[in-house]
């Protein structure tokens, strides 16, 4: 495939709506929930971290609108448009792969927002799908 070809998938709805999505997901700030004021910030005993820090940025994530439906949804439209493949349910995940579509500070996010949301876990440490029974 040419370079041309490339340029003009990465500017698909569905590829541009994941980047959007992995924008949304984090907001500017720790969190400032109860539970994060009162426990000063400290995180420990979270199944899902509230604050995170991205590229030496500290954001809190938005868990309205990255749960793992809204992410992995907003990927799989965009893997396939991207790929014309169906995203794997499950096994290996390319990060690569997944970067590759991802341009400008989104990319950034993608590792992230993909385990905060549960989409992606390690196995043996090694990046897996999660599939959807959840
Ligand atoms: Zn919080």
């Amino acid at each position: 495939m040419d370079l041309f070809e490339d340029d003009k998938r990465l500017f698909l709805r569905p590829v541009l709506a994941f980047a959007e999505c992995l924008m949304a997901a984090f907001a500017d700030g720790p969190c400032g929930c109860i539970r994060c004021k009162d426990g000063d910030g400290s995180q420990s005993g979270y199944a899902y971290l509230h604050t995170v820090e991205i590229a030496g940025r500290v954001l809190n994530r938005r868990f309205a609108i990255s749960t793992y439906s809204d992410v992995r949804g907003a990927l799989a439209k965009a893997w396939e448009s991207f790929y014309k493949t169906v995203l794997p349910e499950g096994g290996r995940a390319d990060m690569n792969a997944i970067a590759a579509f991802v341009q400008g500070p989104a990319a950034r996010r993608i590792e992230v927002a993909l385990y905060a949301a549960g989409v992606v876990a390690d196995v043996d440490g090694v990046p897996h799908f999660v599939s959807g029974e959840v």
